[in-house]
């Protein structure tokens, strides 16, 4: 089979030409990176590992009626996904404190907060992401007021959805980042969930212990991140309940 043409490839995945016109293949690596590639790892599995997990959030989003990116998983690390002009965005959402917030604000990690806070980052890795403003975004013509409405509403309904699966297997959704598309259907754009909802992507904490189940693992070095995100995949029967946590078997 012919080698797909590589678009673009990132920290943690490659993103190839699709088989059909809009559409692009993602594929997961096993990269692992933190503090802006400052430190890096490979970690064997995880590119499998979140190719599942990013599918299992995803389609549970599209049957909800959020719309996304994801279109079906190929094989074991990759994905077809319509292709979108990315918006230079990270949108984080916070039901606690946690990360940088908590080192920006003062505020203990966990400590609840008083409602779901939507933050936005400009992706810019050689200005390590840095947090702007809905004037910024305005601004600078990365997003228009309608735009941001429309991330807002869509981030709001990611986090619903996600705290209630995650809550469902004991795991606190403490916060997450997702990036947003645009699609174009003639004269008309939708906007989509895209890139990857995943471990890497999130601040998973067990309910009952607290036990991190998250790239913070590997960001603190508090053990193995295969682990971690076998166990999150376990919970929520991506994995069957028997497979080993080194080794994880998929099932389909
Ligand atoms: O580091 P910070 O506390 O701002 O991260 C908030 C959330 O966004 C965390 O779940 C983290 O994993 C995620 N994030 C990400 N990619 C980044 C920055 C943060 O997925 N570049």
């Amino acid at each position: 089979m012919a080698r797909r043409k590589k678009i673009y490839e990132g920290k943690a995945k490659i993103l190839y030409e699709g088989p059909e016109p809009g559409t692009i293949v993602q594929y997961f690596k096993d990269d692992a990176t933190a503090f802006n590639a400052q430190k890096k790892d490979v970690i064997e599995g995880k590119g499998v590992l979140n190719n599942r997990l990013s599918e299992f959030f995803m389609t549970g989003l599209n049957n909800i009626g959020v719309p996304t990116h994801f279109i079906r998983r190929l094989n074991m690390r990759e994905q077809l996904c319509r292709s979108c002009e990315i918006i230079p965005l990270e949108v984080i959402v916070r039901n606690f404190a946690a990360g940088s917030m908590s080192k920006r604000l003062g505020i203990e990690e966990g400590t609840p907060l008083p409602r779901p806070i939507v933050e936005y980052c400009y992706k810019d890795d050689a200005l390590g992401d840095p947090l702007v403003t809905e004037e910024h975004i305005a601004a600078f013509g990365w997003a228009s007021q309608q735009d941001m409405d429309d991330i807002v509403h869509l981030a709001l309904r990611v986090n619903d959805f996600l705290s209630g699966v995650m809550m469902a297997v004991g795991i606190k959704l403490v916060d997450f980042k997702i990036e947003i598309g645009r699609v174009y259907e003639g004269d008309f754009q939708r906007l989509v969930v895209a890139d990857e909802i995943s471990p890497d992507s999130c601040r998973l904490w067990d309910i009952e212990t607290g036990q991190h189940l998250d790239k913070d693992v590997f960001r603190r070095d508090l053990g193995s991140l295969t682990d971690a995100y076998t166990e999150v995949a376990r919970r929520l029967g991506v994995l069957p309940k028997n497979t080993g946590p080194s080794k994880p078997t998929l099932i389909n």
